[in-house]
């Protein structure tokens, strides 16, 4: 990428755009998914308006937003008329080609800018990226045929898993290789698509950072959760973390340094495993496994146990406005309410204390996440 790509960096436009977007301008968010949905609610409460870009009609984020284009993202003339009609452009998924990034970074700041698009977008770029900010991984290597996949899994050992680079959410796009009977199903998933092969670790719990960084600069971080997962899904978040106060401060400090390295100006969420001590298949407490630059599933407890919300906190950051505190004044379980889940909105909706969120999608598809409820309880300290 050359250094005059406009979509590098986040202040494109600083003669014509100023770097704080007073209440009143609008942001444009590229996605329409749930994330996107609570963020125009959050932006509402602040007095901005939102203006969604989404493929599909009738998503959840377009219910509640003040505009909306429905468009594919190579839709030039619509993503001109998009960058046109905001004052700054953020997203709420991370696989927006860099052409429509580009081409709406040319007039409008995009917050946070490509290069956190860019690593994201890939697991290997991501990998490799952490290894060199000194950030530890699962051991992986890439490969893109069967011949490479022997080789990797001869030096790696098994288990082992097979990830797409690209495209892989929700444990979609991945293959467990535990014996040679499954080097067959690995191929499949393959395809023609380049993966990734990573060291399947025993990790004692998977935890998550969400760190906020203004853009000055300032960073924050929520505290660790720890996140549950049902066949590839986040089904559960318990806030905080049932770890200890040094790993505490290890994982925040690991989120902020991603963040400064990939210039956030918005939210990152950091997914790690933590490992168990004396565990012999990685370097240390804490590996990174994933990164998300925008709001994050295992943040939603903070609408109803922190000062400010994710979705709050990532409204603020883009539009240039100081940071809200990330105090928890609870602790929180949060629940997935996925697929069919969703049914039991009745009862959930009579259960004193249940923070009942939907997400307005008509058809309760399985794996689809249609909701979720949050029960919060007295903080605890530890
Ligand atoms: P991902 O799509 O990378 O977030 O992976 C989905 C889920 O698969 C994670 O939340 C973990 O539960 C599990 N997983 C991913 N990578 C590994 C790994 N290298 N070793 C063990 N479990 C993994």
């Amino acid at each position: 990428m050359s250094d005059t790509d406009p979509a590098e960096t986040a202040e494109t436009d600083a003669d014509e755009t100023p770097a704080v977007i007073a209440p009143g301008g609008t942001i444009g968010i590229f996605g329409g998914g749930q994330l996107g949905r609570m963020t125009a609610l959050a932006a509402a409460e602040l007095g901005y308006r939102v203006h969604i870009y989404c493929p599909e009609a009738d998503c959840p984020a377009a219910q509640v937003a003040a505009a909306a284009t429905t468009a594919s993202y190579d839709d030039a003339g619509a993503l001109d008329a998009f960058a046109e009609a905001v004052d700054v452009v953020t997203f709420e998924f991370e696989n927006i080609p860099h052409d429509s990034v580009q081409r709406v970074a040319a007039t409008r700041p995009v917050r946070p800018g490509w290069r956190a698009l860019h690593v994201s977008q890939d697991r290997l770029r991501e990998k490799n990226f952490l290894r060199e900010i000194g950030v530890s991984t699962v051991d992986y290597q890439p490969v893109t045929d069967e011949d490479e996949l022997a080789s990797a899994l001869a030096r790696i050992g098994r288990p082992a898993l097979l990830k797409t680079r690209r495209l892989g959410y929700d444990g979609k796009g991945q293959a467990v290789v535990r014996t040679e009977a499954d080097v067959g199903d690995a191929v499949a998933v393959l395809g023609d698509q380049p993966g990734i092969v990573e060291a399947f670790v025993e990790y004692e719990r998977e935890i998550s950072v969400i760190a906020a960084r203004g853009i000055d600069g300032a960073g924050h971080t929520y505290v660790p959760v720890e996140n549950q997962h049902t066949n590839g899904i986040l089904d559960q978040t318990l806030a905080p973390a049932r770890i200890s106060p040094d790993l505490v401060m290890r994982a925040e400090a690991t989120a902020r340094h991603i963040a400064e390295h990939l210039d956030i100006v918005g939210l990152l969420a950091v997914e790690m495993f933590v490992m168990p001590s004396g565990g012999s298949r990685g370097p240390g407490p804490l590996l990174v496994n994933e990164l998300a630059p925008r709001p994050h599933n295992s943040g939603h407890w903070t609408i109803d146990a922190c000062a400010t919300s994710q979705f709050e906190q990532f409204v603020r950051a883009v539009t240039g406005l100081p940071l809200g505190t990330t105090e928890r004044h609870s602790d929180a379980v949060m629940k997935n309410l996925i697929g069919d889940d969703v049914k039991d909105w009745a009862a959930l909706a009579a259960e004193p204390g249940a923070r009942l969120h939907l997400y307005g999608k008509a058809e309760a598809r399985p794996g689809r996440k249609m909701g979720h409820v949050t029960r919060i309880s007295p903080r605890e300290e530890s």
